[in-house]
């Protein structure tokens, strides 16, 4: 009984709990559901990027506060229109029906991918866009999510870095003078043009006369005159020609489409006619004159060095002379260049190898009957070539940047030449020691002779130093050159202007100069017996030098004649063949103690 009471009601227990459990769950899935769509909901109005929920034809169903924002509307104004219709910019507007037969086709290629367009906001302003579709199902229908945003100034800031970087890669190609391309920029187009295997044409320019007007006009004129050239280079140019200003008055044009010798000439001397365009610069008129080397590139030329070394040679031949302006490299010239590299490497082993020695030329007083000093000269024995002239491996070593070897190689060698006279009895006899002209450019020379003084192993008292007069006429004002030429003197060195009279216009100039003294010019000295006019350039030097109470050398004195105008001139001090020839140190030795013995009456 009391089974069958409890039977229906442990079953009516059961059904309410099943019921309260299943409206648990409806409550807590409808709570779920409505927490979820408010997320959703809530983190598509609050995303900064426009959303739109379309139909098919684009006709718009919800939009988020963003995408109103981006095109400038209301919020909930976009509802039930088309973006084709409002959204673009006139010059991009669909027809009306175009607008009203789009279907967004998810089929298509481009359906999906991230588009950029210009887009026109109400107040009809226009802004980049930059958006994508996607197709979502929505209670078993197919809708269209758009998602974009305005990158308008993403798309500025990028036009501009990228403008910047070409700005500064164009700089970086460029000559700042001339606004040709420069040496990296040819370099480059040099480069890739040889790993073509093509055969091209390469000019080198060289501009004649340059140093003159900026010495004579300014640095300004020097300017205009390479402006000139580069403006010649422009008006003849073709359009695959590559010119560029690649150094101081170098210039270096690359014809890609030149081939043939007779055309590459033709151009050479184009160029050459088109510079020398007379132009005015204040009240002078300028031309300027360039000299051209043609180098073609064939299948023997291996690297872009190569070419730009034969078009070297070839400029190098053509500034020899004023009739062939324009010269192209071949055989012949070949041979000649294989040469010039040999003189070169020979003349760096003698100058590294320490190959070479000094001949000594002594410098007399005829007044005391006294040998002031000798001057020491460089010399060369190569054991194939012989002895070759100091004329021609001097520029080789300042070509290639050895100078400052020489002048401390000469410099060794003067110090232990003193110690050879001293110990030969000859302590008054000094030593005249010729610097190069760049000795004055830093201080190292300065420095290790103002060293070798202080410490004692070379008495400055017995050292001149022999400096160009060319070198020192370019120096003016507080320049280093002219502070290290001080210091120099104030360390107890003599300093003698070299081959003075060549720029004799800079007999004024020789006041404001730290020298001792001048070594009249042997252009001079040999042409006082024969020309009037030398005759009267020396003894106008010679007074000056005496009121300026300069010390005065005539050198190259070849005979007696010679001598005594000098002589009545005022000068007293010779150095030439008339006295004796540049000789072995031992020999120089033996001169200086027979001439003392003559002197002196004494014998040995
Ligand atoms: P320089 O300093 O004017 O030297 C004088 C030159 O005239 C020497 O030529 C000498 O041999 C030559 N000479 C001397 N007397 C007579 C003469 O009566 N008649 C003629 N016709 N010539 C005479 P060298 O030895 O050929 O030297 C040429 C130039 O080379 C020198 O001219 C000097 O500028 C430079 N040089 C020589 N040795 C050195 C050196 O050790 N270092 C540097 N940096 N340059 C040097
Ligand atoms: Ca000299
Ligand atoms: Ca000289």
């Amino acid at each position: 009984m009391i089974a069958s009471v409890f039977v229906p009601l442990s079953a009516a227990l059961a059904g309410f709990a099943a019921l309260v459990v299943i409206v648990l769950a409806i409550a807590w899935y409808t709570w779920s559901v409505t927490q979820r769509a408010r997320l959703f909901r809530a983190v598509a109005e609050g995303s900064s990027d426009g959303l739109v929920l379309m139909h098919r034809d684009s006709k718009i169903i919800w939009n988020n506060r963003a995408y109103s924002r981006i095109m400038g509307y209301a919020h909930g104004e976009l509802v039930g229109r088309y973006p084709l219709e409002f959204a673009l910019p006139p010059r991009l507007a669909m027809s009306a029906e175009d607008v009203r037969a789009f279907r967004f086709d998810e089929n298509d290629a481009r359906f999906g991918t991230l588009t950029q367009m210009e887009n026109m906001r109400k107040d009809r302003s226009e802004f980049i866009h930059e958006f994508s579709h996607a197709a979502i199902h929505v209670g078993g229908k197919r809708l269209f999510l758009l998602a974009g945003r305005d990158i308008t100034e993403r798309v500025a800031r990028e036009k501009a870095l990228v403008a910047a970087q070409e700005r500064l890669k164009r700089q970086s190609m460029t000559d700042g003078l001339t606004g040709l391309s420069n040496r990296a920029h040819m370099q480059a187009r040099l480069v890739e043009l040889t790993g073509k295997r093509v055969p091209f044409t390469v000019l080198q320019i060289d501009v004649n006369r340059m140093k003159q007007v900026n010495d004579t006009f300014g640095h300004l004129a020097g300017d205009e005159l390479l402006l000139q050239v580069a403006r010649a280079l422009r008006t003849e140019a073709g359009p695959t020609w590559l010119a560029a200003r690649t150094g101081g008055d170098e210039f270096v044009v690359i014809l890609p489409d030149v081939t043939s010798r007779a055309e590459a000439e033709r151009i050479g001397h184009r160029l050459v006619e088109a510079a020398s365009t007379p132009f005015k610069w204040k009240s002078a008129r300028l031309t300027a004159e360039i000299s051209v080397g043609v180098a073609m590139r064939d299948a023997s030329v291996g690297s872009p060095d190569d070419l730009l070394n034969r078009s070297d040679v070839a400029l190098y031949e053509a500034k020899k002379s004023p009739e062939t302006p324009v010269v192209v490299y071949d055989d012949a010239l070949d041979s000649k260049h294989t040469e010039k590299q040999a003189f070169e490497r020979d003349v760096v082993e003698a100058v590294r190898a320490q190959g070479l020695t000094f001949h000594f030329q002594p410098i007399i007083n005829i007044d005391s009957r006294t040998v002031e000093k000798f001057e020491m000269l460089v010399r060369w024995r190569h054991e194939r070539r012989g002895w070759v002239a100091p004329g021609r491996f001097l520029p080789v070593i300042s070509r290639l940047g050895l100078t400052q070897e020489l002048d401390k190689f000469v410099i060794a060698c003067a110090e232990k030449a003193i110690d050879r006279l001293n110990a030969a009895g000859l302590t008054d006899v000094g030593l005249a020691v010729n610097l190069s002209a760049s000795a004055l450019s830093s201080d190292r020379i300065t420095e290790l002779l103002t060293w070798l003084a202080e410490c004692g192993r070379l008495d400055p008292a017995r050292v001149s130093l022999e400096i160009l007069e060319s070198t020192a006429l370019t120096l003016s004002g507080d320049d280093l050159p002219i502070r290290l030429l001080s210091r120099l003197r104030e360390a107890g060195f003599t300093v003698f202007l070299d081959d003075f009279g060549m720029g004799y216009a800079g007999l004024a100039h020789l006041a404001a100069l730290p020298s001792n003294g001048l070594k009249i010019d042997r252009g001079l000295t040999s042409m006082v017996d024969t020309d009037a006019t030398s005759r009267s350039i020396v003894v106008a030097m010679v007074r000056l030098a005496r009121e300026l109470g300069l010390e005065i050398v005539a050198e190259g004195v070849e005979n007696m004649a010679q001598m005594e105008l000098v002589h009545r001139a005022g000068c007293s001090v010779f150095q030439g063949h008339a006295v004796a020839r540049p000789m072995t140190l031992n020999r120089a030795i033996t001169w200086a103690r027979n001439d003392r013995s003559r002197a002196t009456g004494t014998d040995g």
